[in-house]
């Protein structure tokens, strides 16, 4: 296994990434890309072992719902580039489809998931399409490269252009496992094309957005100093990839097994953050009511056990879609896609009354407390906490760290990216729809609503 040096160290691969208009030669000093690679290398060393053949449990394929909830487990302690693992899972869940196309995608699949073990490597999903206009499909855009495609079939392999936005952790990460976006039709062969490269792979340049905190005083980020992950266009311009990287390559009926099977374990991961912040949000609401003295007004106690109920229930999705696991003919562990789906969908969409319920209990000094370092200050310090002081019982310095947090989580840079995550990572809410519309039992709700009516199920239609 890496360490977390060994990680710094393998970054300085020669790969091509910019941010705010300039190239990074380093992207582990880089001022917004330094905070978010040494948090990565904590994660190294945090589950280091010397002993040969240990590898990180982001590799290990779950095999039960004990399984998935340990997966989850792990992903909290882990470095953010364990979300992303699931890229692994979800080219090991496509095996099935995949297998009667061909069985040399499979059998390269699994030489993928054996090496990124192997190496310790973190990997980037790469999907999202630059799409033009949305109304067109692929080969009907007026830039051929809106999505992206092979233009030369080589002996030995493709090569692609084109462009993937808004990947996580890109910057960051080894391997680049690209796949199509969404089903292809007749006439998107070129477009349909799964495969890994790596990130340092000759005509890939990365454009980076950073949402790393702005100042060094952790004290003042608490949460973002951690969570704060950043997202670049991809852009392959006439990329290379030999034959034995690809994972699918013209089988348009396949086009969306991949991406398919990514978006279930994407919508898992966003959902198992969700029902994290959504304790987390309580848990602000209850204790900062406390440290203002409000915590026994009657409104405010109506809005923390609003807050507890979407805390429940999000969480209760998130049990569900595990006890209610699918195991795979290759035997792997499935989240339950109702749950999973119908979950997310209802965890993003109250997440900004959730926010404003917050606010509201917390009042204004979520925006306006003075920093740490002021309460430092020899000279205007015992002013601060002279009057950031609340309740009888609560320091003004605790107090002060729970607006702070506040503030990160819900009202700074990391939360106007959390409004944003929350609505699109993973897919649209539109999709999270569609999936729970066709895995929901609708014939088991008609024959109840004929029921209702008095009527013999299917008396029309
Ligand atoms: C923080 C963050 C991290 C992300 N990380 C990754 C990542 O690591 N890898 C990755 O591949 N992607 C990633 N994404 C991208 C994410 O998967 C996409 O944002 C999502 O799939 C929606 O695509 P879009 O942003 O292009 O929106 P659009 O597809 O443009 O959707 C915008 C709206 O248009 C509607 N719409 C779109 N097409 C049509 C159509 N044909 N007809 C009618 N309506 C339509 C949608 O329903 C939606 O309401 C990330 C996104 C965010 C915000």
């Amino acid at each position: 296994m890496k360490t977390g040096k060994d990680y710094l160290t393998s970054l300085r691969d020669g790969r091509k990434v910019y941010v705010h208009g300039a190239r990074v030669d380093d992207v582990t000093i880089a001022p917004g890309l330094r905070e978010p690679a040494e948090e990565i290398a904590r994660g190294y060393d945090r589950f280091f072992d010397p002993a040969p053949g240990a590898y990180h449990p982001m590799f290990e394929v779950p095999r039960s719902a004990e399984d998935l909830r340990a997966r989850i487990k792990m992903v909290f302690e882990a470095d953010f580039t364990a979300f992303n693992s699931a890229a692994c899972l979800a080219l090991l869940g496509a095996r099935g489809a995949l297998r009667a196309a061909d069985p040399v995608y499979v059998e390269r699949i699994e030489r993928f998931v054996a090496r990124c073990r192997a190496e310790d490597v973190r990997i980037a999903e790469v999907i999202s399409d630059a799409k033009g206009d949305r109304s067109l499909p692929p080969s009907r855009q007026a830039d051929p490269d809106a999505y992206l495609r092979v233009v030369e079939r080589r002996s030995d392999g493709v090569v692609v252009n084109g462009a993937k936005l808004h990947i996580t952790a890109a910057p960051f990460v080894h391997e680049l496992v690209v796949m199509p976006t969404k089903r292809m039709k007749a006439g998107d062969e070129d477009y349909t094309i799964a495969f890994s490269i790596p990130a340092n792979a000759p005509g890939i340049s990365m454009v980076t957005v950073t949402h790393a905190p702005r100042g060094d005083d952790v004290r003042h980020f608490p949460v973002s100093r951690r969570y704060a992950i950043p997202q670049a266009m991809v852009v392959f311009d006439h990329v290379f990839v030999p034959d034995d990287a690809i994972f699918l390559n013209g089988e348009i009926e396949l086009s969306a097994a991949i991406a398919h099977s990514l978006g279930l374990w994407e919508r898992l991961s966003g959902l198992a953050q969700m029902a994290e912040h959504a304790d987390m949000l309580t848990g602000l609401a209850h204790l900062i009511s406390e440290a203002n003295g409000v915590s026994r007004a009657p409104h405010v106690a109506d809005i923390i056990a609003h807050m507890a109920m979407y805390a429940t229930i999000t969480r209760a999705n998130l049990e569900a879609s595990l006890t209610q696991a699918e195991i795979t003919e290759d035997g792997m562990a499935k989240p339950n896609e109702l749950y999973v789906n119908a979950g997310k969908y209802y965890a993003a969409s109250e997440y900004v009354l959730m926010v404003r319920h917050l606010h509201d209990v917390a009042g204004a000094s979520v925006v306006t407390s003075p920093t740490m370092a002021d309460l430092d200050n020899p000279d205007i310090g015992p002013f601060v906490e002279k009057y950031m002081k609340g309740a009888q019982g609560f320091e003004s310095a605790h107090r002060m760290a729970l607006f702070h947090a506040i503030r990160d989580l819900t009202a700074d840079v990391l939360a106007g990216w959390h409004l944003g995550s929350n609505i699109s990572a993973g897919g649209g809410l539109m999709a999270q729809r569609l999936v729970t519309r066709n895995q929901y039992d609708m014939q088991a709700a008609d024959r109840l609503g004929w029921s209702a009516a008095g009527l013999a199920p299917g008396a029309d239609g």
